[in-house]
């Protein structure tokens, strides 16, 4: 369990996060002559396959971190006010600190959407030194995307219903098994 210290400081840092994502959004709702927030994708490959996502592959290479950061160059000059990191699985890009330390210069809020599968404590370290400000893992929402996986995959869920009740038709009763 964390010290109280550790918890004071995660606080603070916590209520100065919330207070410059306000003021981001508020910057953004009186000045419309600039971006709110913008995606970037860093590596379209991901270690899953959702039934669902047509936003990914299993081949694709990092895109080289140079091009990468000529991309938040441009979206910081746009005077984007929030950047978020996403793919195919955006944690597969082996210099993603990187890239976050580079919107973070710029004064951009910098976000990512993940799987989170790789995320083990040594990652986690690196992303809080780039300065990582968000993280939204896919996987902390199973009801969501289990309903948004039947509702865009009715073919598998109305086959997987059919194949079930097919089984459960052919099962032997309780009663004959015994
Ligand atoms: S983890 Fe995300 S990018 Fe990967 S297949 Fe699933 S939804 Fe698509």
């Amino acid at each position: 369990m964390p010290s109280t210290r550790t918890r004071l400081r995660r606080s603070v840092k916590s209520v100065s996060r919330t207070i410059r994502g306000i003021r981001k959004v508020i910057g953004a709702l009186t000045s419309a002559d600039h971006p709110l927030l913008a995606h970037i994708i860093p590596i379209r490959r991901c270690n899953l396959a959702c039934e669902y996502c047509n936003e990914y592959d299993d081949f694709s290479k990092p895109v080289p971190t140079e091009v990468m950061f000529q991309r938040v160059d441009k979206l910081a000059a746009l005077r984007t006010s929030v950047v978020t990191i996403s793919g195919g699985e955006p944690l597969l890009h082996p210099e993603l600190d990187q890239i976050i330390a580079r919107i973070r210069q710029h004064g951009i809020v910098a976000g990512m959407i993940t799987n989170g599968y790789l995320l083990v404590p040594e990652r986690i370290e690196r992303l809080n030194r780039a300065g990582l400000e968000w993280l939204h893992r896919l996987g902390s929402e199973p009801r969501r995307l289990g309903w948004r996986y039947v509702s865009t995959n009715t073919r598998f869920f109305l086959s997987a219903a059919k194949e079930l009740a097919h089984s459960r038709a052919q099962a032997p009763l309780r009663s004959d098994a015994q």
